[in-house]
């Protein structure tokens, strides 16, 4: 535009407005407000390399990520648009915990109304139970942690740390 009509961070800056105003396709003039806050809490100068920095395309949603980040800063001194999300994230983890509970309830109401449960897994897996221990049986760990195979791969280590340990000594 220029000329006759500045922009509204021309305006606000009280200088002239040219013809290849950084500001002027994203800063009109009949919405003083956008540019005050954003040069409020941003600065101009900032603005403006910021823009200059950023391919054409992408200004206009650079623009509205300052504008709204300023709001968020102004409303919010101290943690800005951070206080936001972090509001946004706990009450994402406060909704998936009530949803958890709810499907941990909807499968105890299945379950009273349809107590049949296959009982043949459960006793194959105990038997497993049972060859593995009579067979871990030697090595002195516990029953339960000789069940999960993970616990055997952490004691591995365990193990040569101990003899490690013997060398040294
Ligand atoms: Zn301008």
């Amino acid at each position: 535009m220029g000329g006759n009509s500045p922009c509204a961070s021309c305006k606000l800056l009280r200088r002239r407005c040219v013809k290849d105003c950084v500001f002027a396709p994203y800063f009109p003039s009949d919405d003083p407000h956008k540019f005050a806050i954003v040069h409020k809490v941003f600065g101009a100068s900032n603005v403006s390399k910021m823009l200059q920095e950023l391919p054409v395309q992408q200004r206009a949603d650079a623009v509205s990520s300052l504008v709204y980040e300023a709001n968020a800063r102004v409303r919010d001194p101290v943690y800005g648009c951070v206080g936001a999300i972090s509001y946004l994230q706990n009450q994402v983890s406060e909704l998936q915990m009530q949803l958890a509970m709810a499907q941990a309830e909807i499968v105890c109401i299945q379950m009273q109304h349809d107590p049949i449960v296959p009982t043949t897994p459960q006793i194959s897996s105990y038997q497993l139970l049972d060859d593995k221990s009579s067979l871990l049986h030697n090595h002195c760990f516990n029953f339960a942690s000789s069940s999960l195979s993970t616990n055997v791969n952490i004691y591995d280590p365990l193990k040569r740390e101990s003899t490690f340990g013997d060398i040294i000594s």
